[in-house]
């Protein structure tokens, strides 16, 4: 049986979701939230420098966190489940969490983010392959650690940033001549000197036979060869999470949602903010950006299509 009297659904707890459920209560209407990790992704950022106004960073836990309390102490309804499918219905759409729980909304705002990519190179079963530096950069702490980190954009440096500070060497191992990092990121990790950089390389293979022990990579100038580690992070890429839309949406090839300047999807009711979305910033300011103005449009949805009389 489906709860009654909800204005807006969102799906996702990150900076996406949760502003736009704080814009969405201050707007006045009835808003429930979707998700188990109160500041989505911003757990894996170490600090956060480039958010206006922080001129000496923030920790990414206690921002998200903040952004978490503040949309509930406007009164949105955190469910701290994952929702398993969004349907459409007469009234809008339907959507079901992983307790069974069944909401209806005529507003649905997609806020779930995106997760990593992994490597082509098998071996996904071994400990030590890594995705977030920041949570298990400190496994490595005092161990005289020799990671890798594989990727060449800003959240790479990140983790070369993160895991310079407990490991004795981080290689990082990107396939092109040139990083896709930022003069900022590239200036901080030029100033670090346990870190060795390894241009036109792709990682072709792990080895170990419980944790990983070695990764192989190939490039032109020195052919095949194995690089003795003991943790691997991997920063190559993004899946953007649509897995629980049941219905078509229009979207890019690489599978994030397409949406126009209200940020409504292809699907009227349906609106896409963050990193899901085809945005040309994937960051945290432009997530929030997006979540209010997705409210803010949403809200406006749901007037224009009210029953009259
Ligand atoms: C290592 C690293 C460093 C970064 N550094 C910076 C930085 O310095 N500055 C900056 O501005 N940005 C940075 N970013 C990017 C920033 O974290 C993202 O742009 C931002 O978190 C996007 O917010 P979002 O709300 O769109 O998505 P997310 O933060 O990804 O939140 C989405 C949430 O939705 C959840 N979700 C997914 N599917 C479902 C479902 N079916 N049901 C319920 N919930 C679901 C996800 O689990 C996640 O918790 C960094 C990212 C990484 C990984």
């Amino acid at each position: 049986m489906s709860e009654d009297g909800i204005d807006i659904i969102i799906v996702g707890s990150g900076p996406a979701g949760c502003t736009a459920a704080l814009y969405g209560r201050r707007l006045g209407l009835s808003t429930v939230v979707f998700g188990d990790t109160p500041g989505g992704n911003l757990y894996m950022v170490n600090s956060l420098n480039n958010f206006p106004a922080y001129v000496d960073g923030v920790g990414g836990t206690e921002f998200g966190l903040k952004l978490f309390q503040q949309a509930q102490g406007e009164g949105a309804r955190f469910t701290m489940t994952r929702l398993d499918r969004i349907a459409r219905n007469s009234g809008g759409f339907q959507a079901t969490d992983n307790n069974g729980r069944i909401l209806d909304a005529p507003a649905v705002i997609v806020a779930s983010g995106r997760v990593p990519k992994r490597l082509a190179a098998g071996g996904d079963h071994l400990k030590g392959i890594n995705f977030c530096s920041v949570c298990d950069g400190p496994l490595y702490r005092n161990r005289r650690a020799v990671l890798a980190v594989v990727g060449g954009d800003n959240a790479a440096a990140q983790h070369v940033l993160t895991l310079s500070a407990v490991a004795e060497t981080v290689y990082l191992i990107h396939r092109s001549r040139e990083t896709a990092m930022d003069a900022a990121h590239a200036a901080l990790l030029a100033g670090l000197e346990n870190v060795c950089v390894l241009p036109e390389t792709e990682v072709v293979r792990y080895v170990g036979l419980d944790d990983i022990e070695a990764v192989a990579v190939r490039s032109a100038a020195e052919g095949e060869r194995e690089i003795p580690i003991d943790g691997l992070f991997l920063a190559v890429g993004w899946t953007p999470n649509t897995d629980m839309i049941d219905f078509p949406v229009d979207i890019t090839p690489e599978g994030y949602i397409k949406t126009d300047n209200r940020l409504m999807s292809s699907v009227s009711g349906l609106f896409a903010a963050g990193d899901v979305r085809d945005t040309d910033l994937p960051q945290v300011l432009t997530a929030c950006a997006d979540g209010a103005r997705a409210a803010k449009h949403a809200a406006a949805s749901i007037a224009a299509n009210r029953p009259r009389g």
